[in-house]
């Protein structure tokens, strides 16, 4: 059951500020994350303050250098159906697009996707665990066929978002506002692994806002693409997900940025793979090369050992699709 909770809908960046101030307060965006957090007594706000009305929050924007401005309340519907982000960022577009049901996408947020909680069946469950304060991360000697095969160690959760490996891959940047003022972080450092803090998924402070992410323009011969696997073909979380972004120079590779989703406690970056392209043809042999690079490193649990080879599949399936342009 939903607890007794009060509600506040201010009209300005600076009245969210403040009534963030107070710690029993949270931040509702679409509330389809929180409210099941709510529900699961994960979250336990005393008053929720609604983004719905903050201007400076709002709006996606193509600036003439081509780069987007995206508030943090713009809807994933919205994004995944723009023509411009389709067009040159559709990694993003692509994203947005899979996230959840129609519902979810028109009702559900950018901001609200990147900072959701995991989705960790201990961690929404009965159980102390680690990421709620307690000694133990339950899915390491329990079930953990949704859960980590990169990055683990202290939680072995994996990061839900579709979105964040995207704006990692397109190296996008995020404007935070906070009781201390703005700061911007790249959003390849918004993300706190659990060796660095079990507690928390992001850099955010208490009371600090995400109020919008700057995606750079996309260079002359640049690709980019979002795919994933689900258990449920209709609408479900990724057990893989992975976000490519490149730069060619004729059939050669410039860059590459290559990051995962759904294997590991944060988007994770695969510099291994990003290695194996750049330099490179896209051919047979790089994305083979890229696929294997890929799990470098993987330690998969009892049972999720499926998700090594499911990458490699991902990550070969969308950089053939690349490749095909
Ligand atoms: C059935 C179901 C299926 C789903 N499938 C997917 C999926 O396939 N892929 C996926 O990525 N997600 C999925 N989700 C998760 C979630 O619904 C989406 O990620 C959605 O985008 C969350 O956005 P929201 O605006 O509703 O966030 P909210 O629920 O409003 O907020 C989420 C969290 O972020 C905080 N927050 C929100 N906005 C801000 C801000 N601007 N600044 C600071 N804090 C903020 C809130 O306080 C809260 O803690 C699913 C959810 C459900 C219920």
């Amino acid at each position: 059951m939903l607890p007794a909770f009060a509600y506040a809908r201010p009209g300005s960046l600076r009245e969210a500020l403040d009534l963030l101030k107070d710690a029993a307060s949270a931040p509702l965006a679409g509330g389809t994350d929180l409210q099941g957090c709510m529900e699961d007594g994960v979250a336990r706000p005393a008053r929720l303050v609604s983004l719905a009305a903050v201007p400076e929050l709002r709006g996606l924007e193509v600036r003439p250098d081509g780069s987007l401005r995206i508030g943090a309340a713009t809807p994933l519907a919205e994004l995944a159906a723009h023509p411009a982000v389709r067009q040159r960022h559709a990694a993003l577009a692509r994203a947005a697009a899979s996230v959840g049901s129609p519902q979810l996408r028109n009702q559900g947020t950018l901001g609200g996707n990147l900072l959701q909680r995991p989705r960790c069946w201990y961690f929404r469950g009965d159980f102390p665990c680690a990421r709620k304060g307690g000694g133990t991360c339950y899915a390491q000697d329990g079930r953990n066929a949704r859960h980590a095969i990169l990055g683990g160690g202290r939680c072995v959760m994996v990061h839900p978002s579709d979105t964040a490996p995207a704006l990692v891959a397109l190296d996008a940047v995020v404007q935070l506002a906070g009781p201390r003022g703005a700061r911007r972080v790249p959003a390849g450092e918004l993300f706190v692994g659990p060796e660095r803090d079990v507690r928390r998924e992001t850099v955010l402070a208490p009371g600090e806002l995400l109020v919008e992410v700057l995606v750079p323009a996309a260079p002359p011969g640049a690709r980019s693409g979002y795919d994933k696997a689900r258990a449920r073909g209709s609408f479900d979380f990724a057990l893989v997900g992975a976000a490519v972004a490149l730069v060619l120079r004729g059939r050669s590779v410039e860059r590459a940025r290559v990051v995962l989703g759904g294997v590991a406690p944060l988007p994770w970056r695969s510099r291994p793979a990003e290695q194996a392209l750049e330099g490179r043809a896209l051919d047979e042999g790089s994305l083979a090369a890229a696929a294997e690079a890929a799990v470098a490193g993987a330690d998969p649990l009892a049972e999720n050992g499926y998700k090594v080879a499911m990458t490699r599949g991902i990550v070969q399936r969308l950089l053939a699709s690349l490749a095909a342009g």
